[in-house]
């Protein structure tokens, strides 16, 4: 599969664009509009009957019907699917301190390799949902980067389909170990669309930066990770975000956009919901993405997320910004 750009290499499928709904998924999610706004549910939904691209999800799984990608799809729900634990009849009262630092041990005991905290807002809940929890605990859990280098092969898609098994397996572990706590919690699971938009309190957390292909370039793992979350209760201590200087990397970067297929990742940042951001072209980007077990060419080539690579570029970047 042509790794490099671009624009002429790829022709989508004629039987996958013959479903393609009249309504883009760029008005879908916002793209132009400059008022702020909830977001909408455009791809990923339990059922997909109920958004206008949900036929394409449908026909994602036909295409990609696979013996290693059900196995850990049935391996992913089985986790998702786990009764949660009783919530413990008697609340243990710790300081938001102590809880934050006993939240991140649990969150390392259960799988995840990021663990942050955020104090929830309003507007990440998506439309028509309700959210219920003042925090917001985000997982991040790392991905083989041997593995995800194949993509857009078949490897890097089983690969994604694992970590988000973890991050299943990690979210819902740190629910049940607050639950025995004594307070409410509510795990999160990808990549289905839940209640809440994930990528902007894993950046309000501390996870890092968005980088141009749309995804969070973190300081340890580049965009090689996955995400989860719990809603809690639990009197937690906010952290705090992390910009390192991704941001100012990408305005001279250009690997990833070079990369895609489809041309999808667009050089400039935009308005989306009121919001000036990177942003990758949705109706671009689906029809290859539909076509190769989920894509993730932007994620691998990204240079943040060669291993060994990261401690370097955060030198080089804090020695431009000493004076
Ligand atoms: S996932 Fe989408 S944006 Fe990223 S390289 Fe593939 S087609 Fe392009
Ligand atoms: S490949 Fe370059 S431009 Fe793209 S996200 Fe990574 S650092 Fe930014």
């Amino acid at each position: 599969m042509a790794r490099k750009n671009g624009s002429n290499a790829f022709s989508p499928d004629p039987d996958q664009m013959t479903l393609w709904p009249d309504i883009s998924g760029n008005a879908i999610n916002g793209l132009g509009e400059t008022a702020k706004r909830n977001p909408s549910p455009v791809y990923w939904q339990e059922q997909p009957e109920k958004i206008p691209h949900g036929v394409l999800q449908k026909w994602f799984y036909r295409r990609n019907a696979n013996p290693a990608m059900d196995a850990m799809r049935a391996e992913r729900q089985a986790v998702i699917d786990a009764p949660l634990a009783d919530i413990a009849p008697y609340a243990v009262q710790h300081s938001p301190e102590e809880w934050t630092t006993a939240v991140k041990r649990a969150g390392a005991e259960n799988h995840a390799d990021l663990t942050g905290v955020a104090r929830m807002r309003p507007e990440w809940v998506f439309e028509g949902e309700e959210a219920r929890g003042e925090f917001i605990v985000m997982i991040g859990v790392e991905m083989d980067y041997t593995e995800m280098s194949e993509a857009p092969e078949l490897r890097a898609g089983v690969e994604v389909l694992k970590q988000y098994t973890r991050a299943a397996k990690a979210a819902k572990g740190l629910a049940n170990w607050i639950r025995s706590q004594g307070h409410w919690a509510e795990p999160l699971t990808g990549p289905m669309k839940g209640k809440v938009t994930m990528i902007p309190p894993a950046l309000v957390c501390g996870f890092g930066e968005l980088g141009k292909h749309g995804s969070i370039i973190n300081r340890r793992f580049g965009s090689n990770f996955r995400l989860s979350a719990v809603l809690t209760d639990l009197p937690l201590t906010p952290d705090a975000p992390d910009d390192f200087g991704a941001d100012g990397f990408c305005r001279n970067c250009r690997v990833c956009s070079d990369a895609c297929p489809p041309d999808a990742i667009f050089e400039e940042k935009q308005t989306v919901r009121g919001e000036q951001k990177w942003y990758v072209d949705f109706d671009k980007c689906l029809p290859y993405f539909n076509e190769t077990y989920g894509c993730g060419i932007c994620i691998s080539v990204c240079p943040w997320s060669r291993p060994g690579v990261t401690d370097n570029l955060l030198v080089k970047l804090a020695r431009r910004k000493a004076p």
